[in-house]
């Protein structure tokens, strides 16, 4: 009988995966099928299509997703968003993390056991493949030759087809369909991506596997550090398990009578990241739940209630109520419901150029206009940012100063996808306009359609 941790009594500064002398263990985790491993399939498969399909869907004729970093464009549901829209990046930023914080404080870290792409394509494509081929969990050292042969060969053939996906993200689908399919020797830029995604999605799934999430990833790390007893984790329950004791060791007695866990290390051997849950909840735990599937059929062999290993709270393992109402998630929640609300007040009054007015160097004068008006006549410099990707010719106008005059060094102005351009439109406006010494000028910019491309309000003060 032992109520020790099984691990080592270090545990909490050693990883699992590493032995004493600082060499890698490696983790042969094996699979089991339960309850929770059929619904992480069950979800793995639409999530495995969404994540190899996304960047060759369109939306409108635009790519529903895409990072051009060349032309420093970034396309997300068919829009066109520019190194000038940082402000809905800003605002996206804030929703991931407090949206992150969130669903920590409910759900603990259920981002990285069910939907992150590094341990879907790991647990629900490149470890199947490894049992399939190999015949169970492999290690570089046991394995013969030609299993591991003809495994990297299947891997390589897996990661040849995210590299697809993952090259496609940067370079747009129809380039990726011209450039590297049908010339990628006259495009070196798509080849050289492809090239890098397959050789670090090969490196990471074939070799490097849980050392991202232990290792790598930072925000592993900081949904662990956000846990509190109210969030949902996977958990032993040491209550009903301890004293642990094999099912042979019939305890003394002057010992305690001995607890459900029958030691077999079954959670131990089914976990992707190789750590004992029974010494409590740990960094490197990713919440898979492929523990609580090991022990639930441990316990249903041995005809005990499952739950063991189970989702819960630490206050539930402690007989408490767990919370899920609390001062932090009516916190985040709150902030979140401003954040969405204020990225689609944002989203609603985008407009397709993006006008600033520039300082006045030119002080405004008295001057009769072309029709001998009593005028002031004041030069207006403006910015003008297109967020379309498509080029756009525009007009200047003024919205509601309807008896003034507008006067463009050109009549109109050209406007590259994505590009900033200074215009400086001289306006009269009549004397009469002016109730007091200063006037708001509505400026308004038009496509030749007519349709209203931007527009900012422009103050003049007469001379
Ligand atoms: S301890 Fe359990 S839930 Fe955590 S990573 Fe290991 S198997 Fe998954
Ligand atoms: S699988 Fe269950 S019974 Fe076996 S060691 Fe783990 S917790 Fe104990």
């Amino acid at each position: 009988m032992s109520t020790l941790p099984s691990g080592p009594e270090d545990f909490r500064s050693v990883l699992a995966s590493v032995q004493q002398d600082g060499q890698r263990k490696w983790v042969g985790a094996r699979i089991l099928w339960g309850r929770w491993r059929a619904w992480r399939m069950a979800l793995a498969v639409p999530l495995t299509a969404f994540y190899c399909a996304i960047p060759f869907v369109s939306v409108g004729g635009k790519p529903a997703l895409q990072f051009d970093l060349a032309a420093r464009k970034f396309y997300v549901a068919g829009v066109a968003f520019w190194p000038q829209d940082l402000s809905y990046f800003v605002i996206l930023v804030l929703l991931g993390i407090v949206g992150t914080l969130l669903t920590v404080a409910l759900l603990g870290r259920v981002f990285c056991g069910w939907f992150c792409p590094h341990n879907v394509f790991l647990e629900m494509v490149f470890r199947p493949v490894e049992h399939l081929v190999l015949g169970g969990p492999g290690s570089p050292q046991k394995t013969p030759f030609w299993r591991a042969a003809l495994m990297w060969l299947v891997f390589a053939v897996i990661a040849g087809g995210l590299a697809n996906a993952g090259t496609a993200i940067f370079v747009g689908a129809d380039a990726f369909r011209h450039h590297l399919i049908l010339d990628w020797a006259g495009h070196p830029y798509a080849a050289v991506c492809w090239v890098v995604f397959f050789g670090i999605i090969l490196f990471n799934f074939g070799w490097f596997r849980e050392q991202t999430c232990t290792i790598v990833c930072p925000y592993g790390r900081f949904q662990t550090a956000m846990l509190d007893p109210h969030t949902l984790t996977v958990a032993y329950d040491a209550r009903r398990g301890e004293p642990r004791g094999h099912l042979q060791h019939a305890p003394a007695p002057d010992e305690p009578k001995l607890g459900d866990c029958v030691d077999c290390g079954m959670c131990v051997r089914v976990c992707p990241t190789a750590i004992d849950i029974r010494n409590g909840n740990q960094l490197e735990c990713i919440h898979c739940a492929a523990c609580v599937d090991a022990c639930d059929m441990v316990m249903g062999k041995l005809g005990r209630p499952k739950g063991l290993v189970r989702y819960a709270a630490e206050v539930q393992l402690a007989g408490q109520k767990r919370a899920i109402v609390r001062p932090r998630t009516i916190l985040y929640t709150v902030v979140c419901c401003v954040l969405v609300a204020l990225l689609v007040w944002r989203l609603q009054g985008r407009s397709e150029v993006l006008v600033a007015p520039l300082r006045q160097t030119a002080i405004p004068v008295r001057e009769a206009d072309p029709d001998g008006r009593d005028c002031v006549r004041a030069a207006l410099p403006l910015s003008l940012v297109s967020r379309s990707d498509t080029a756009l010719r525009a007009r200047i106008v003024l919205g509601d100063a309807v008896q003034a005059k507008i006067i463009l060094p050109q009549p109109v102005v050209e406007l590259p996808p994505g590009q900033r351009v200074l215009a400086t439109p001289i306006v009269y406006i009549p004397r009469t306009m002016f109730s007091g010494r200063h006037l708001d000028v509505d400026v308004r910019i038009l496509a030749e359609d007519g349709r209203l491309l931007g527009s900012t309000e422009v103050g003049i003060r007469t001379p």
